[in-house]
């Protein structure tokens, strides 16, 4: 495990945090975010959006679990907080090991369907607009993502 934390003072910076990430992704990854509401998970997943070149709006998929958007790669924004502690599969596979990117918010929910490797990441509250980003690789594709990141 490789671990890297960064601390944001806006929505902006959290962006484009996320938008540094974006370009190193590749189709079958995996993001999980973590962290209260209103911790900047779904702003995050914006900035993700901006990075994949993705033109349309992201917001919370409140009433459907998944949606999905074209950009260099498909993503696939998941936000499984309805679901509390839900045993149901959803067929989460068919992302996880599909052609896109997969982010899921509040992932810890359906723990037992989530890939070993995964990329997690934890949004602290620290103020205002400030928040602490903490990376979190599991396995060798996402410790060098967090390595990368590091520079
Ligand atoms: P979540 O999806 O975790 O519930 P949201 O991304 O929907 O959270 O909301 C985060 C809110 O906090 C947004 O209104 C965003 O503009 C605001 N915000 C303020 N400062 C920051 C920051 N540094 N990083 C992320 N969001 C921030
Ligand atoms: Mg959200």
């Amino acid at each position: 495990m490789v671990q890297v934390a960064f601390t944001t003072h806006s929505t902006e910076q959290t962006m484009g945090l996320a938008q540094r990430l974006a370009e190193k992704l590749v189709e079958g990854d995996v993001i999980l975010l973590e962290g209260d509401l209103g911790a900047g998970k779904t702003t995050f997943t914006k900035g993700l959006a901006k990075g994949l070149h993705i033109t349309r709006n992201v917001n919370s998929p409140t009433f459907t679990i998944i949606k999905e958007y074209e950009g260099r790669l498909p993503l696939y924004h998941m936000d499984v907080y309805r679901l509390a502690e839900s045993d149901e599969d959803l067929g989460f596979d068919d992302y996880f090991y599909g052609n896109g990117v997969t982010v899921v918010e509040w992932a810890h929910l359906i723990k037992d369907y989530l890939p070993a490797e995964r990329l997690e990441i934890n949004i602290y509250h620290k103020g205002d607009d400030e928040r602490e980003v903490v990376f979190k690789g599991n396995g060798k594709r996402y410790e060098k993502i967090c390595e990368e990141l590091k520079k």
